[in-house]
Formats: structure tokens, sequence, C-alpha cells
């Protein structure tokens, strides 16, 4: 796999943006069942003009990443985890789940076609994957779509944090991303929608992105933007929050893993109180993009509370990003199936 020509890019450039790579995949379900699914170069979706997904939000999605290690392996890390939270988005929305062996046949053909768009080790790059449902077909009233169109498509893209990992300021939100009994716990656009503004806000005002609370006492944290929260005590348990409106982060449930099993460290998961943050001594917001971003400081109702001097990346935050992207980059062995070579 080594000798595969690679594209001619500065891969040490890249940032999270699109680029068009050749192939994409694509499944129709219709009259009962998924075809088989293609390969193609055509970058356009064509879809009816009614489509529930168009209208009615019915869509989920996903967003997993490939690897090249040292020995020119290409690895995609976890996709069956994330072929299973897609099947429980697609429910959470009545939508036609896609199987989960079909959406790894579906990754590992886009990642097998675009192998010259896998940035090579070393770069500190990967290939961002990223799969969606839609419900499509000619519909009118508020129901669950008639056929649906499953595709996946990816590109390289470079490490979130360009001059090595760096902590990030933050600032809650009084706006919420998801209800109570929602949809926050499933990987839906609706969510998002009902995040721009947030994040523009947060932008807006100087800091990386909002940090939502629990939508129904606002005392509690939920979210980092689109990535899941982690604090480090002062005792070094690694703590996340518990609530049925969280989305639940891969990165999040790994680097738990990674925290008990590499670092001996204990893990919890239940309420973290935003007006508690002192029993953290480091904290970091977890997901694929950037695996961890570290948190420099949070500010809420005008005041700032910073982890350590808010300028250095935490001891235990640094060991938890250098395992787990050992892992993925193949130069530490990881956990059983957590690698799925291409
Ligand atoms: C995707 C996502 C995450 C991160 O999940 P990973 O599986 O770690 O990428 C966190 N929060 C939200 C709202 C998300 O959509």
């Amino acid at each position: 796999m080594d000798t595969v020509k690679k594209v001619d890019l500065d891969w040490s450039k890249l940032g999270f943006s699109y680029i068009k790579t050749d192939k994409r995949f694509i499944a129709h379900w219709k009259d009962g069942r998924w075809d088989e699914g293609r390969l193609t170069e055509d970058n356009k979706i064509h879809i009816d003009e009614g489509s529930t997904a168009v209208h009615y939000g019915q869509q989920a999605f996903e967003g997993l990443k490939a690897y090249q290690a040292k020995d020119g392996r290409v690895l995609i890390f976890r996709p069956d985890q994330n072929a299973k939270r897609l099947i429980k988005s697609a429910i959470d929305v009545v939508m036609q789940p896609v199987p989960e062996d079909m959406f790894i046949r579906a990754v590992r053909a886009v990642v097998k076609a675009n192998l010259h768009w896998v940035p090579p080790y070393g770069t500190g790059a990967s290939f961002y994957l990223r799969p969606f449902l839609i419900g499509v077909g000619e519909n009118m009233g508020v129901r669950a779509a008639p056929e649906y169109l499953f595709s996946v498509f990816g590109a390289p893209v470079g490490p979130y944090f360009k001059g090595g990992l760096a902590p990030v300021n933050f600032i809650t939100s009084e706006r919420d991303r998801a209800a109570p009994h929602g949809t926050g716990h499933a990987k839906v656009g609706g969510n998002y929608g009902a995040s721009l503004l947030a994040h523009h806000n947060a932008k807006e005002a100087g800091y990386a992105d909002c940090i939502y609370l629990d939508p129904l006492t606002h005392t509690k944290i939920e979210e980092v933007g689109a990535a899941n929260f982690f604090g480090i005590t002062k005792d070094g348990v690694f703590v996340t929050p518990k609530s049925p409106s969280i989305l639940p982060s891969i990165t999040k449930y790994s680097l738990m893993e990674v925290a008990q099993r590499y670092l001996n460290m204990k893990v919890e998961e239940r309420d973290v109180l935003i007006d508690g943050l002192d029993e953290f001594a480091e904290a970091g917001a977890c997901g694929t993009a950037a695996v961890i971003s570290p948190i420099g400081s949070i500010t809420h109702n005008g005041k700032k509370h910073v982890f350590g001097d808010g300028q250095t990346v935490g001891t235990l935050t640094r060991k938890l990003y250098d395992t787990l992207t050992g892992i993925q980059y193949g130069d530490i062995e990881g956990p059983e199936d957590w690698m799925v070579e291409v």
C-alpha cells in the first residue's frame, strides 16, 4: 500500500474543509430493500424536491477517520461503532437503517478507491469520512420518506491544532441544541441547525465555541460545541457528563477505555455542575475532528473559570491524546478490533 502514488498536496497545510476526492459510495432503499450500492465520481446528488430530508429534517450522518500507519497499512478507527450509532440515529427519526455490514463495506470501499488521497504517515493528517442517510422520494405531508439514500464521501484533513495541542476558550450558551427528551443523543442534522446561531454568537464574541448546558435546568455541562466534555479531577479521575440529550461520542468512550486500560485512571460518567468546575485540574472537549481540544477556560454568567494557567496542556490530557492518536496511527497496539485495515 505504501507504493500508492499520492496526489500532489501540501499535507501540512490541510485544514478541515471539503476537497473533492475521486470516488464516493451511494446506495438507495426503495420498495422494501437496499440496492448493492456503487462507487461514483459524481459528487452531486439528484433528489426529489419533496424529499423529507429537505423539508422535515429526516436525515442523519456520521464522521470517522482513516489513518495511514508507518508500515503503509491504512486503518479505519472503530467503523463498527459509527455503523451502530447511525442505526440508532436512523430509528430515532424513523428512517430505514443501513445494515452494519453495508456501512463497513461502504467506508472501506471509499478509502480503498481514494488511497492516493489518504495522507502519508507522519504528516499528522488523516482521511475523514462522512457517511449520511437521507429521506428522499416524492412526498408532501409530514411523514417518513418512501425512499432513502445512503452515501459516504471522504477527504484528507489536517490536524486540528497545527502547532500542536493548545488550550482554547469557551463560553456557555443560553440557547439549547436539543430538548430534554428530544434528539440530542442522535447524530441528526436538526440538532446542528438548532446550534448554528449559538455557535455563531460564541465565535463573534471571540470564543472557540459555546458550551451547552442541560436543557432542563441549565446547571450542568452537556456538550462543548459538537464535542463531548471531560474534566480530570485533582486526583486524576476522568469525569464526563451523563445525560440522555448528549451525543455519545465514540472518541469519548475510547478515551475512557484508554484512561482505564493504558493510564490506570479511574473514570466516572455523572453530572458535571457548571458551578463546580473547581473540582477539575484539567478539562477538554473530544470528538473525531480534533480528537481532543484542551479547554483553557469557560466563561459563564460573565465569570471566567481558568483551568491551570489557561495556557499549558495538562499532563493527563496530553497523555490521553498521545495514547489515543498513537493507537489510531498504528504506533501503539490498541484494544482488539479498534483498527480495521482497509
Ligand atoms: C459527532 C458528535 C460528537 C463527537 O462524536 P465522535 O464520535 O467522537 O466523533 C459530539 N457531539 C456531537 C453533538 C456530535 O454530533
